[in-house]
């Protein structure tokens, strides 16, 4: 398999390389080509070339570009689903829905629009409200859901009238390479530029002074870094960061029914899901049984290579993170007791086995940290306001969820959680149509829905006077 960068409408090679591994079997998968800082210029000034054409644009113009993307990417989508399973570990069922929910999403955001608002019209005056493209957008993406989160930046940038620079994580390059190359059959040259990099180009693009805003997705580290480097150009900014989620059980729950559902949002993709449940809060009384129901669950689990027929969990996505999942399985064992799971399972992949932990301490560096993972530990509770409390008692503010069978209880208490979104028996649900972020430290501004057009424009007023 041969990769490329895009860069000015050219498919062409890196300054240099970079080895991408396969998670499941440890092995190189792919060569993947490696910007320097010189080519990252050069897509620089290829996009503020292309950004005034692309801005004059008509809506319903730039619209029959992304429709075409939408369909071309969905024609590959079977190429682009093995390859995200290669790349990032994730079982082929998954890889396919984030494929398809790349498809949605351009499809989604194609539709979507900001037209001019009349704020007053009277004899004398007429304001209107404009929302005009920032420029050049660096999206820039983590390895958890390579494609999936770059589309969610890419297209609502390219629909409001900015130009991208799409810059994945190092360890999963390859699925944005791919939707370089069939986007330089479509876009104009430097309206989608990709560029990979070995964690050294994040830093230079969010200091530029060309680029207008990072639209960043990763950890709450790497934000606080952006957020520094912004600072100095006045840059506009999206930062999606990390989070420790709850999922709270109230004393009506069936668990039977809620059971597999906490454990699928705690242990899809391996746990490495920034809403994922990452610590899991029920009454005394139903402790046992939930302990009990969860660690079955964990035993019963197909963990293996993704693109093999049944498997149900697949790899940690790089040998840095394996490193650091299983630190906190020395965490669970010291400071909790393992009920399933507790290893790492022998090989060249970075398979971790799906682990539940029980009677373990509430400062336990595995309850207040984000362990993503599938290291998941449960705690018992008496009163409830106790559990509000250790919810909100970390600096991350992403999601969490609430389960209950009197669903105004639950509203309740989800009311009482200081995240950007809470999920009443459910989770992760995530359409485009309905923002989402974090509060505290999980992030500043939103994704998804018109509120991410918003975070890529400028607002802007024309005032006339008419008499
Ligand atoms: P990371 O912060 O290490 O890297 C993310 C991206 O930032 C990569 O592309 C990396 O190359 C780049 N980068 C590194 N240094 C940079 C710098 N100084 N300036 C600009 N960019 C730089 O994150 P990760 O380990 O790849 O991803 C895991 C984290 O992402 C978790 O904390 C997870 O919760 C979070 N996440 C958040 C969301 C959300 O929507 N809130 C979604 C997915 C993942």
């Amino acid at each position: 398999m041969k990769f490329s960068l895009l860069i000015d409408g050219m498919l062409c090679d890196g300054a240099s390389t970079l080895d991408v591994i396969n998670p499941a079997t440890g092995k190189v998968l792919a060569v993947a080509p490696r910007a320097d800082k010189a080519q990252l210029d050069q897509a620089i000034a290829a996009a503020r070339r292309a950004f005034p054409a692309w801005a004059a644009k008509s809506y319903a113009e730039r619209r029959g570009y992304l429709e075409k993307l939408a369909d071309a990417v969905e024609a590959r989508s079977d190429e682009f689903a093995r390859l995200l399973t290669q790349e990032q570990g994730k079982p082929r069922a998954e890889a396919e829905m984030e494929i398809m929910g790349i498809v949605h999403c351009i499809h989604y955001f194609a539709q979507s629009e900001l037209p001019v608002k009349v704020l007053s019209e009277t004899e004398e005056e007429r304001v209107t409200e404009h929302r005009t493209p920032l420029g050049i957008v660096a999206a820039i993406t983590p390895w958890n859901f390579p494609i999936v989160l770059m589309a969610a930046k890419i297209a609502p940038a390219l629909i409001t009238g900015n130009v991208v620079i799409g810059k994945p994580a190092p360890s999963t390059p390859l699925t944005t390479l791919l939707l370089g190359e069939v986007a330089a059959q479509i876009l104009p040259a430097g309206v989608l530029q990709t560029i990979v990099d070995e964690n050294d180009l994040g830093a230079v693009l969010s200091a530029h002074p060309d680029i207008a805003n990072v639209n960043f997705t990763g950890s709450t580290a790497t934000g606080k870094k952006i957020l520094a480097s912004a600072a100095d150009t006045l840059k506009r900014f999206t930062l999606e960061l990390g989070g420790n989620d709850v999922a709270i059980l109230l004393d009506d729950v069936d668990i039977a029914e809620v059971a597999p559902r906490i454990f699928a949002s705690a242990m899809g993709n391996a746990g490495q899901v920034c809403l994922a449940t990452k610590r899991v809060y029920v009454p005394e009384a139903m402790y046992d049984e939930v302990c009990d129901a969860l660690a079955k669950l964990a035993r019963e689990t197909v963990v293996g290579d993704g693109l093999e027929q049944g498997t149900q969990m697949g790899p940690i996505q790089n040998s840095q993170q394996f490193e650091k999942v299983k630190g906190y399985l020395d965490i669970a064992r010291q400071d909790g007791t393992i009920i399933a799971g507790g290893s790492a399972i022998e090989g060249d992949g970075y398979f971790i086995e799906p682990t539940i932990v029980r009677d373990i301490a509430a400062d336990s560096r595995l309850v207040r940290e984000e362990q993503f993972g599938p290291v998941l530990p449960v705690l018992p509770y008496k009163d409830i306001d106790d559990v509000i409390d250790a919810a909100n008692s970390t600096e991350y503010g992403l999601g969490g969820s609430v389960w209950s069978s009197d669903r105004a209880r639950a509203t309740q208490v989800a009311l009482k959680i200081d995240s950007g979104i809470v999920w009443v028996n459910r989770h992760l649900v995530l359409p485009y149509d309905v923002p989402f972020g974090g509060a505290k430290q999980s992030g500043i501004g939103r994704q998804h829905g018109l509120d991410s057009l918003h975070e890529v424009t400028q607002l802007k007023v024309i005032s006339e006077a008419l008499a």
